[in-house]
């Protein structure tokens, strides 16, 4: 692929769009009639995902333009049902493109798995006879999963934790396992469970719970990028955009926003790559909590040359197998458009559209507030939530601009006028 940049991206028939980003991508003729709306999504495989299916729910899945990551360009499939949120994304990348655009680092693929141990008479000892016992509990763990320890994962080391309840001084064990190219739950989970009653014959104590736990900080993504202010409004907006951070990462009022702008990108990349969107969700969140207050995943400062580089870090359990990543024929296509051979590069990529996505909306609130950006697809949804056939809506829309007033009982009149007339 050649560049990512390219001016009027969004002025493009779906169908030219759809011919630029899939080209050379290795798209089986399957992938590329369900991804086009062209074949239907099979029922026998929505049936084999989730329980007592009735049909389906489709979303959009739109192009992130304009993103340079480690140096490669790269076009970012987002699924999502809110208007801006990809638009946003393809401005807020544009202005670091010619800067060199995004780069990332990552922690590794390391994953959490906690058993839970009750009725320990004495945790401070059995914490020491579980370290004495290391190497058999992770030997026990890692045959139950050959392939992964085959492809260099693992448990490759155990934690114990004691932890005060209002009750008693629970043990907590921490399986700390190399997931590799896997989200890694189920490979977790197993473990947990099959190591159990070799922990408790270690404790004598009681196991109960025995799973993962999603706030995956040994899985932590790092991206980074600078951003030209003169393409952002100039200095006075950076400026404000500096201090729209600074407020949020004081006040969890204004961080539960600003994150959930972040997430707003960031889950849009997760669900159309058939990852778990709660997970991300809920260890983006306890990672921002991490200090006891919650806080800004994002940060913001002015570097020499006066441009505004802003960086992100948090948990990224992503996998490119397992889950729905293979057996769901979009979330194959759109590993494939982003050319991702690895769930590093994956989280890589997610990260940086979750940064693009953080400045946009601060840039927007910061300069002129975000309704204006909305507004054409908000009017949009309410011509058809009036009743607005598709072939009205653009009228409608352009109507309701003219006069400036976009609001819904406006739109049902101007709706009503239009379809008696036609
Ligand atoms: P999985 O079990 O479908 O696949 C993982 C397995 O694939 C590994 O155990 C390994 O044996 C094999 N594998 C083959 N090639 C591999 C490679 N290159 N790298 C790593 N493993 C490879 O999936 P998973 O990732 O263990 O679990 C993800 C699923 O678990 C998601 O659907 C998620 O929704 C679900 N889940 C999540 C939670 C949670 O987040 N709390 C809890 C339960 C289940």
């Amino acid at each position: 692929m050649e560049s990512s940049r390219i001016k009027g991206f969004f002025k493009l028939s779906i169908e030219e769009r759809f011919e630029i980003v899939t080209m050379d991508k290795g798209l089986t003729e399957e992938e590329k009639a369900i991804l086009s709306g062209k074949s239907p999504f099979p029922m026998t495989l929505a049936n084999s995902m989730v329980e007592n299916v009735i049909g389906q729910f489709s979303l959009p899945i739109g192009i992130a333009a304009n993103f340079k990551v480690n140096g490669k360009d790269v076009f970012i499939p987002m699924a999502t049902e809110e208007p801006s949120v990809i638009a946003a994304a393809s401005n807020a990348a544009r202005t670091s493109y010619d800067l060199g655009g995004i780069f990332t680092s990552s922690t590794g693929s390391i994953m959490r798995g906690q058993v839970q141990v009750l009725d320990v008479v004495d945790p401070h000892a059995a914490k020491s006879r579980i370290y004495e016992n290391k190497d058999k509990i992770i030997e026990t763990c890692n045959l139950k999963d050959p392939t992964l320890v085959q492809l260099g994962g693992g448990v490759k080391d155990v934690e114990v934790h004691l932890i005060n309840t209002v009750k008693e001084t629970m043990l907590v064990i921490h399986l700390i396992v190399d997931t590799k190219d896997a989200m890694g739950a189920n490979a977790v989970n197993t473990m947990a469970e099959h190591v159990s009653p070799l922990i408790e014959k270690i404790t004598g104590g009681r196991v109960v719970l025995r799973i993962i736990t999603n706030l995956a900080d040994k899985r932590l993504i790092r991206a980074r990028g600078v951003f030209s202010t003169r393409d952002l409004g100039g200095e006075e907006v950076v400026k404000n955009i500096v201090s729209a951070y600074e407020f949020a990462d004081a006040d969890p009022y204004r961080a539960a926003t600003h994150n959930k702008g972040i997430m707003n990108g960031i889950t849009s990349v997760v669900l159309a790559t058939g990852n778990d969107t709660r997970a991300i969700e809920a260890g983006a969140h306890s990672y921002a909590a991490r200090t006891g207050r919650y806080r800004s995943l994002t940060t913001w400062e002015v570097n020499h040359e006066g441009n505004l580089v802003g960086s992100i870090e948090l948990p990224m359990a992503v996998g490119i197998v397992g889950g729905a990543t293979k057996s769901h024929p979009v979330a194959k296509a759109a590993l494939k458009i982003m050319g991702v051979t690895s769930s590093e590069q994956l989280a890589g990529m997610i990260a940086a559209v979750g940064l693009a996505e953080n400045l946009a909306s601060l840039r927007a609130l910061s300069a002129e507030g975000i309704q204006s950006g909305h507004m054409r697809l908000h009017a949009k949804n309410l011509s058809l939530m009036a009743g607005a056939t598709f072939e009205n809506i653009d009228l409608i829309v352009q109507k309701a601009f003219e006069e400036k007033d976009i609001r819904f009982d406006r739109i049902l009149e101007i709706t009503k006028e239009i379809q008696k007339e036609g």
